[in-house]
């Protein structure tokens, strides 16, 4: 067989429920590589066959041994190396990336088939702000770990994307609503396969709904960022101008406060004259 595939490290997204999802690229290649690396030969075969292929499959993870990544490396200098996942986009929450580093410092050719990751299908049903997002995976399983990785980003100012698990999902969505703050939330599931739902709702709301049944699936929780912090009312206003024009001169006391709560320093000057003449 002549490949069309120049020698190298091709990254291969596989569907995430619906085989039709594997792009007529995607089948091509796998249809073509030397040696298709994989996470779980079992669940791969499914796609193999269903893309035509049956190319030799070599089981792959992160944690493999130093001399398997370093045989699929060299093997790419001649030969067509894939990597797929069980499903969606490799490396995401998924492993490779140690193979692609090494792969790239060796100089080999890398490219990516791009195509489904369940994180951005999510975003995209989740009627969330999509501008900037924070993708964050599975948060860990015990308490004080989860509540700790949550802490550490409750002030981005991002909508945040988590991978979950039906039995884990309503303990996490509590947790959220609690290190968070109770934000607009969606739990995306099944995307692609014949029960895929969109559920909207506050981070508490949907934590009680799913303590009272548990969801069955593969889940997706896209949590809005946080709200924008109200803007000082009048009477915190003034007292934060009277308070610095007790220390400083009226215009020093004007940009001190227009900084500390954000407002106009010309407007917080004229109200600030005003409070010096009552
Ligand atoms: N590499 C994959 C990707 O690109 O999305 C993710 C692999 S990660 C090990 C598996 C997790 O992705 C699942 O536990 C679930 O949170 C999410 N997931 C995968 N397929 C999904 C689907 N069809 N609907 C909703 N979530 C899905």
């Amino acid at each position: 067989m002549v490949s069309k595939f120049e020698p190298g490290l091709y990254i291969v997204a596989g569907p995430i429920g619906n085989l039709s999802d594997l792009t007529p690229r995607a089948a091509e290649l796998l249809r073509q590589a030397d040696v298709v690396a994989v996470e779980d030969t079992r669940v791969s075969a499914k796609l193999l066959r269903h893309a035509g292929s049956a190319r030799p499959m070599i089981p792959y993870h992160d944690h493999s041994s130093e001399q398997l990544r370093a045989q699929l490396v060299d093997r790419m200098a001649g030969e067509v190396v894939a990597l797929l996942s069980d499903a969606g986009t490799p490396l995401i929450s998924d492993p490779g990336y140690k193979l692609v580093r090494d792969a790239r410092a060796a100089g080999r050719y890398v490219t990516s088939l791009p195509g489904p990751s369940a994180a951005i299908a999510a975003l995209t049903l989740s009627g969330l702000p999509t501008d900037r997002f924070l993708f964050v995976g599975f948060l860990p399983s015990k308490e004080k770990a989860r509540a700790d990785a949550l802490e550490e980003i409750a002030n981005i100012r991002a909508t945040l994307v988590f991978y979950e698990s039906g039995p884990r999902l309503s303990a996490s969505l509590a947790a959220m609503a609690g290190r968070l703050g109770d934000r607009d939330t969606a739990v995306v599931r099944e995307i692609s396969k014949a029960f895929e739902e969109t559920v909207s709702g506050r981070l508490s709301e949907l934590a009680v709904r799913y303590a009272e049944a548990p969801p069955k699936g593969e889940i997706v929780v896209v949590v809005g960022p946080p709200g924008e912090a109200p803007p000082p009312n009048e009477e915190d206003r003034d007292a934060a101008l009277r308070e610095a024009m007790a220390r400083l001169p009226v215009s020093k006391a004007a940009g001190e406060v227009a900084k500390k709560l954000g407002l106009d320093r010309r407007a917080l000057y004229a109200r600030a004259l005003e409070l010096k003449d009552e």
